[in-house]
């Protein structure tokens, strides 16, 4: 077999991608001279159209291990995109729907929102994406076409009410399966899984240049505390601000605003060993409820004289909704949910509302998310934005238990696991 080299091996991808493909797999291929694009390309030529099988973690069932599998996944449909992924991490969204809402109807399923890959092949209709193109999944989608995606002052789309079960937190359709059975999509991404399938309405094309097992990290948490603080909160110059939990979100939370010129930021978590890397991201304060007899809000009350301009919810847990809120100033705090939970109710009294207090949910930061995320990705490819800060593991999508174990066991940050190779 001869190679004429890149220009000629280019060609032959196009003409005979199956020759390339066993070429590449061979002990021939470390002697010739062939640029990375031509071998993706070559390998992309020979998988596009059909079935690809490959590893993914499948939660077959709640609160168990998650099971490294072969899995199937389908060539991607009319406005489709399949997506060899390149790194992921936990979220504790993830946890949620594994751990505590355990919603039997929603396994088995792949887990996985906040990740990055390249596009392997686009389905009929899809013009925006190539083979190559450099994506982050959104669990959100932005149609750009419904009257919510056409309104500036929201980030919701109408048609991801229609992908997304919000019950079982996976989409509507799926292109995977594993022994037989359909395996669910959660969030419609699933990026615990070497290709996954998503509609072009809920992919972002970012910059070429940036590194994927950093900016897998703005699939989820740092957009949504980011911009949580300031899009939702719309923190203002010289304001004072609490922020509760100091996971990822909370710490994107914590920089958002610092960002928008907070001269006061306390943060707020039950685990003291959070406030070091609160500090790296613009935190001045620390408290632990723990360390405190009387509630929070009287703790933070007293604090600031009188509340918090803008306090953050970053964890999920209805009762500290509530203390956020009344952490905020009488007269004109503003008090943002971020945290997950569909579980309870929150009790409050009307009169903390009737005081002058605005309470406000935000969802993945406010931020339409195609644009959104390309933009962040820009940001910290200009130095604007934090996100190496936030790694604090990696690890290979074997090791996706020891990942969900540290989360769950509050021993990390963020997790980042490698997928596939780039
Ligand atoms: P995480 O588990 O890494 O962090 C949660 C933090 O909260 C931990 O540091 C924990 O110690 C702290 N905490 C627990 N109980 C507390 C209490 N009573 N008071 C103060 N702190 C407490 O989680 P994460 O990945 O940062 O996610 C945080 C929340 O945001 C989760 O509920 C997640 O589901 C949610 N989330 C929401 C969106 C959205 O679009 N709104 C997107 C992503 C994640
Ligand atoms: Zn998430």
């Amino acid at each position: 077999m001869l190679f004429p080299g890149s220009a000629g091996a280019t060609r032959l991808a196009w003409e005979s991608p199956h020759l390339v493909y066993m070429y590449l797999q061979s002990s021939l291929a470390p002697r010739l001279h062939i640029n990375s694009w031509t071998l993706f390309l070559a390998t992309t030529m020979a998988t596009a159209g059909k079935v690809i099988k490959c590893k993914a973690a499948v939660a077959w069932e709640p609160n168990k291990p998650v099971v490294i599998e072969e899995i199937e996944v389908a060539p991607p449909q009319a406005n489709e995109v399949r997506i060899k992924i390149v790194a992921t991490s936990v979220c504790h969204t993830d946890l949620y729907h594994l751990f505590e809402s355990m919603h039997k109807d929603g396994f088995p399923t792949v887990l996985g929102h906040e990740g990055a890959g390249i596009v392997e092949s686009v389905g009929p209709g899809v013009t925006e994406f190539q083979p190559g193109d450099k994506v982050i999944p959104l669990f959100l989608s932005q149609c750009k076409e419904c009257h919510l995606c056409k309104n500036p002052r929201t980030n919701q789309c109408e048609v991801a009410w229609t992908r997304i079960n919000q019950a079982i937190m996976a989409g509507v359709e799926s292109r995977f399966t594993c022994k037989g059975k359909r395996v669910l999509q959660f969030m419609g991404t699933s990026t615990f899984s070497e290709y996954t399938v998503i509609n072009q309405m809920a992919v972002a094309k970012i910059d070429p240049a940036a590194p994927l097992d950093k900016v897998c990290l703005l699939g989820c948490g740092i957009c949504t505390g980011y911009g949580a603080a300031v899009n939702t909160a719309k923190v203002e110059p010289g304001s004072t601000c609490a922020v509760f939990g100091l996971g990822a979100v909370g710490l994107a939370a914590v920089m958002g605003c610092k960002a928008a010129g907070a001269k006061r930021i306390i943060a707020v978590d039950v685990n003291p060993d959070k406030f070091e890397k609160a500090k790296v991201f613009g935190a001045t304060d620390f408290v632990n409820p723990k360390d405190h007899d009387k509630p929070i809000h009287e703790v933070l009350t007293k604090m600031t004289n009188g509340g918090v301009d803008y306090s953050l919810e970053c964890v999920g847990n209805v009762q500290v909704m509530r203390s956020a809120l009344e952490s905020s100033a009488q007269g004109w705090g503003v008090s943002v949910i971020v945290g997950w939970t569909d579980l309870h109710d929150i009790v409050i009294r009307p009169a903390h509302l009737i005081s002058g207090r605005t309470w406000k949910g935000s969802m993945f930061g406010g931020f339409k998310s195609k644009d959104g995320v390309s933009k962040m990705v820009k940001d910290y490819l200009d130095k604007k934005l934090k996100v190496d800060e936030f790694i604090s593991q990696n690890m290979t999508l074997d090791q996706a238990n020891d990942a969900i174990e540290l989360m769950k066991n509050c021993k990390c940050i963020r997790a980042v696991m490698s997928v596939s190779p780039p």
